[in-house]
């Protein structure tokens, strides 16, 4: 029987949008204009025009204008690059962010690095990401905030805690790693290469997963009462043909050991969105 108690990024995400959309209310009439994000997407990858319209319909939610845009496949490094020059003076803009992955001949890094940190909304560029390792204020990456953000309403003690945290890409694992170490969570990094990795898992008070693989974590691996966040989203095609999204976690099993659990779709997902926005305001709330 499940026993862990659910952490509904979803309710969480609609909660913070409300708030969000209350402060924009506020802070319009002194700043004169709405909030502004622009999201740049290049391509036709399915998965990131779904995306790209989840951020969209969230960004009108509130009252963020879209400064977005939608480019061929084949366009070219500089004129994104152009682009995004034209969308750092812009004063109405607040936040850019482009949407990954992007198609093989273009340099993602080298468009990130043109952004300007404060605007900076994905929180991804090198002076957001050293102002992290500072534990100075800046922009944070969205999904990683997400997650604390997620803990903190559920008042989720990280103090001391030993915090196992399973991936380390520059987009998830190692920003979330900083930030549960910034909460003074007793903080492993494991990954691939990690021997055992079992092992180091069942040490976790608060379990992280960042993976990319479908039921990499069972129950056997979890310490009972532990929490589970689950960022990982899969698709998988069940027996009769149909796709879904599962975690790294095999939920129905973990759900029996663990004290709190993410839902995959539900928990870390809708929280990306929310943090999204509050970049956005917070960097809009600057200007003000
Ligand atoms: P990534 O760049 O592929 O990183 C995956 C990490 O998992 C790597 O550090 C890799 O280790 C590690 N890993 C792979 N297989 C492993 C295994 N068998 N045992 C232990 N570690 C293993 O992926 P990502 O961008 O961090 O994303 C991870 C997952 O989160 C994906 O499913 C993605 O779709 C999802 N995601 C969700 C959200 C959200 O909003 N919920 C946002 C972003 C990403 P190495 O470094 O050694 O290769």
């Amino acid at each position: 029987a499940q026993t862990a108690q659910i952490l509904d990024g979803k309710a969480l995400a609609q909660k913070i949008q409300s708030q969000l959309k209350e402060r924009i209310q506020t802070l319009e009439p002194q700043i004169g204009r709405p909030p502004g994000l622009a999201v740049l997407m290049v391509g036709d990858n399915p998965a990131s025009a779904a995306y790209v319209r989840g951020k969209e319909r969230a960004c009108k939610n509130v009252g963020i204008a879209s400064f977005g845009r939608h480019f061929p496949t084949q366009t070219s490094q500089q004129e994104l690059e152009q682009v995004i020059d034209e969308l750092n003076r812009d004063e109405r803009v607040d936040g850019i962010l482009v949407q990954l992955p992007l198609p093989e001949h273009l340099d993602s890094n080298a468009l990130l690095y043109k952004i300007h940190p404060d605007k900076d909304v994905d929180g991804l560029h090198p002076v957001n990401l050293g102002r992290l390792v500072r534990s100075e204020p800046g922009l944070r990456s969205c999904t990683p905030a997400g997650v604390i953000r997620l803990l903190q309403e559920y008042e989720i003690e990280l103090k001391g805690k030993q915090a196992v945290m399973v991936g380390r890409s520059i987009l998830v694992g190692k920003p979330l790693a900083l930030m549960l170490l910034e909460e003074n969570a007793t903080v492993t990094i494991a990954h691939s290469r990690t021997q055992d990795l079992a092992s180091v898992v069942r040490q976790a008070d608060i379990l992280v997963t960042a993976i990319g693989r479908q039921e990499t974590i069972g129950a056997d691996m979890v310490k009972p009462g532990a929490v589970v966040v689950d960022v990982g989203i899969n698709r998988v095609v069940g027996a009769n043909g149909e796709s879904r999204l599962v975690g790294d976690v095999n939920f129905d099993a973990v759900a029996e050991v663990a004290r709190y659990i993410t839902p995959v779709p539900g928990g870390v997902g809708p929280m990306t969105v929310a943090m999204l926005l509050h970049n956005t305001v917070q960097s809009y709330g600057r200007t003000g």
